[in-house]
């Protein structure tokens, strides 16, 4: 029985892991993988008291602080949490673990186009991140599909490295900052293909072509490249929690103050919650937050005494 299980492997939940490990709790985070968002980027520049960092190392390196302290780690994919009379079972490939208290750190992934062919050529040609994967394709030929600022970024920065990027639209042009609009068009080696829908992702063992349906002449038609990037935002995928905690409208966890939810127990931090700001440094902010009423809950549950923050003993001066 654990203290307390985290779920997510991104700055939340190793930052919860630290600060509920230095507690005394008995900790065990699951993480699908280690960094969560902050491996799409190359440098956090923002992040306070490291003026430049790689988000992989920032991410491991409070992982590493979080395990001197304790906590244990399983790479695996959370797929139910099941409220009991004595807590909580979290399955994870098929095995169940068992914990007082659970911390929702699980963040925002990638959106999908949702075709055929997709999810079976992800990392083989079919990419979500252009900063992280862009120069893997130099002097190839590459499509970037998605909206807004956010794929301008991702075609701009193909151009660098690649022969030809198709930029596929399902208007007649690229929409976004004027600024980025304008740079696209100076360059020479893209192409806008408008009014263009992906039907179909193709490929054995790589990606080979797209099957693309013109939404103005409703013909079909074939593109062969090497390299898709789809870059449609980020969402939440909380389904399997659904119908334990309250969600908003975006699927995001709705919290309170202390970071907890709805369920007595349940505390969410990070980017998987209805703040409107997704920072690396708020992430962590709030999941300290979180280990700590998660710590206090625990302490009221078992009858001992919780945390007194420091400034309720700080009188009032005019
Ligand atoms: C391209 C890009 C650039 C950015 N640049 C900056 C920047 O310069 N400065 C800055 O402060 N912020 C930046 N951000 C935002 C920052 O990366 C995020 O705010 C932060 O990483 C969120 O951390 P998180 O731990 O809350 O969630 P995430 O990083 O999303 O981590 C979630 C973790 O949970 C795991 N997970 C998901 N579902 C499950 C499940 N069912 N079971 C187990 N594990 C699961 C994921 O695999 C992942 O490891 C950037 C984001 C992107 C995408």
């Amino acid at each position: 029985m654990y203290d307390v299980i985290i779920v997510g492997g991104g700055v939340a939940a190793f930052t919860a892991a630290l600060f509920t490990g230095r507690r005394g709790l008995k900790v065990l985070v699951i993480g699908k993988d280690i960094g969560g968002q902050a491996n799409y980027t190359d440098t956090i520049e923002n992040f306070p008291g490291l003026p430049a960092v790689g988000g992989y190392e920032l991410v491991s390196s409070i992982r590493s602080q979080a395990e001197k302290w304790g906590s244990e780690y399983l790479e695996a994919e959370v797929t139910r949490i099941k409220s009991t009379e004595t807590g909580f079972v979290v399955t994870a490939y098929g095995s169940q673990y068992k914990s007082k208290t659970v911390i929702l750190a699980f963040g925002k992934t990638p959106r999908d186009l949702g075709v055929p062919g997709e999810d079976e050529l992800k990392g083989r040609g079919v990419s979500f991140c252009a900063t992280c994967d862009a120069p893997l394709y130099k002097g190839k030929t590459v499509a970037v599909a998605g909206v807004g600022d956010v794929s301008l970024d991702a075609i701009l920065l193909c151009s660098k490295y690649s022969k030809k990027v198709y930029a596929l639209s399902k208007t007649d042009r690229l929409q976004g900052h004027p600024g980025l609009v304008k740079a696209i068009s100076r360059k020479t080696n893209v192409e806008l293909v408008p009014f263009i829908q992906i039907q179909e992702v193709v490929g054995t063992t790589q990606l080979e072509k797209l099957k693309l349906h013109d939404l103005a002449t409703g013909q079909q038609r074939d593109l062969p490249i090497h390299g898709l990037f789809v870059e449609l935002g980020y969402v939440v995928n909380a389904d399997f929690v659904k119908d334990l905690v309250q969600l908003d409208d975006q699927s995001q966890i709705v919290v309170g103050a202390d970071q907890s939810t709805n369920m007595p127990g349940i505390f969410a931090a990070g980017d998987v919650t209805n703040r409107h700001y997704k920072q690396a440094a708020i992430s962590a902010g709030e999941a300290a937050t979180a280990a700590l009423a998660c710590y206090d809950y625990l302490a009221r549950l078992e009858g001992r005494f919780g945390l007194t923050s420091d400034w309720t003993q700080i009188k009032r001066v005019k």
